[in-house]
């Protein structure tokens, strides 16, 4: 059977004339997409593998949160800040409560909310903890991705987020990621914050040794320095958790969340903490116009409810399990050369006699399933949460036969 390619070509390069290169997206064009499948122009369909770096957790087109944002549409969807409006306050308290905090600051990206962060630690250190004016210091872990703000790329490690955005912000210290002795060593005085991903995504799901997460809960509680988790990829019922933190019984001092928060339907993120933390804000010091809209917060409070339900986790959980069992017979094929993760999460490197992460993922795009590779030689299977067994199975059949050969 002849496929027509011939809608998709013509956008895409469109696509390439008329926009920035700073993205190399596989060549499809999608149209349409229900639950862990999309829909490209000339009608094909393809299981989403990635679900928008882990945005679409609660899958494409999901009825309650497609349902809660039409009804919010009707309503209002924007105040600003200037005033307050009725979604506000529930979403405030809702998310604080899943938290196990008191108190939310709303944005809308992740690197926006990572920014919060920072500057929220640099006013605790300055107003609270007493570090000399200037002085702040942030210890953040190599192959970190925590967004794409001038600020933030200035202590990425990743030279192609970095080259030519200089001059950089100062302030942070880098130490390598699971080393917890070098962490200790990176922390003194002036140090207000060590920032962290609990497992990090874009440096191809990275989880750190067991012990890792507790051991920086515990080293940052006794020398008076905020823990602050980027769960932004890793949050929100990816890893079988709401958080990742929980499987070491941590609870971080401040959560950064993103993504999955606006449930692939609005961007929201958020920095959650304790009023001590978060309290270090007046009037006029940090804000955004479209921080906290009422649009964001009818969607993230049905994002919210959905994982007060717990389904979703469980879910991640049960099919990350069958996932990584079915990952690690690769493994043992020589097909991959490792694989990593946690629930419906996983990094896998591509054995390099079976071609780079880019040519895996053309492969599988011609079989109808959709991943993104990552650093060369990795892709990441990380599906909408609502994806069936059968389709999951499904998928990594494609995975294997593309992997034969
Ligand atoms: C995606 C991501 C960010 C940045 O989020 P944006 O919404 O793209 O700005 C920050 N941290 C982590 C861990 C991420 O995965």
């Amino acid at each position: 059977m002849l496929i027509s390619t011939e809608r998709s070509t013509a956008a895409i390069s469109a696509a390439e004339a008329h926009s920035a290169h700073n993205y190399h997206p596989l060549p499809v064009v999608i149209t349409s997409a229900e639950g862990a499948w999309m829909t490209d122009v000339e009608g094909r369909r393809y299981l989403d593998l990635l679900a928008g770096y882990s945005a679409l957790n609660f899958g494409h087109g999901n009825r309650r949160l497609i349902d809660a944002a039409k009804a919010q549409l009707e309503r209002v969807t924007l105040t600003s800040r200037a005033f307050h409006h009725d979604r506000f306050a529930e979403f405030c308290t809702e998310l604080a409560a899943l938290c196990g905090k008191d108190m939310v600051l709303p944005m809308n990206t992740g690197a926006e909310a990572i920014e919060t962060a920072v500057k929220t630690a640099r006013k605790w250190g300055y107003r609270i903890k007493g570090v000399p004016d200037g002085k702040a210091k942030i210890v953040v872990a190599d192959n970190n991705f925590h967004g794409r703000t001038t600020t933030i790329i200035s202590f990425s490690t990743d030279p192609e987020a970095r080259a030519d955005y200089g001059p950089y912000t100062p302030g942070f210290e880098i130490v390598p990621y699971g080393d917890l002795a070098a962490l200790s060593a990176a922390v003194d005085e002036h140090t207000v914050a060590v920032l962290l991903e609990p497992i990090q995504g874009e440096a191809g799901v990275l989880v750190p040794p067991a012990g890792y997460l507790a051991g920086v809960r515990r080293l940052t509680a006794e020398r008076n320095v905020l823990f602050i988790a980027d769960e932004i990829q890793s949050g929100l019922g990816r890893t079988g958790r709401t958080f990742a933190c929980e499987h070491e019984d941590v609870v971080p001092d401040m959560y950064v969340l993103g993504k999955a928060l606006g449930g692939g339907v609005v961007p929201v993120s958020a920095v959650v903490a304790s009023s001590e933390v978060l309290g270090v804000f007046r009037p006029g010091e940090h804000g955004s116009t479209f921080g906290g809209n009422p649009l964001a917060c009818a969607v993230a409070l049905e994002v919210i409810a959905i994982l007060r339900t717990g389904e979703y986790q469980e879910r991640a959980a049960e099919l990350g399990e069958h996932l990584h069992r079915e990952l690690g017979l690769l493994v043992g094929e020589g097909a991959v050369d490792a694989v990593r993760g946690r629930g419906l999460w996983a990094g896998v490197d591509i054995a390099p006699s079976r071609g780079t992460g880019r040519d895996v993922s053309e492969r599988l795009l011609e079989r109808g399933v959709l991943v993104k590779d990552t650093h060369g030689s990795t892709i990441r299977i990380a599906p909408p949460l609502v994806i069936s067994k059968e389709d999951l199975d499904w998928g990594l059949d494609q995975l294997r036969a593309v992997l034969a050969g």
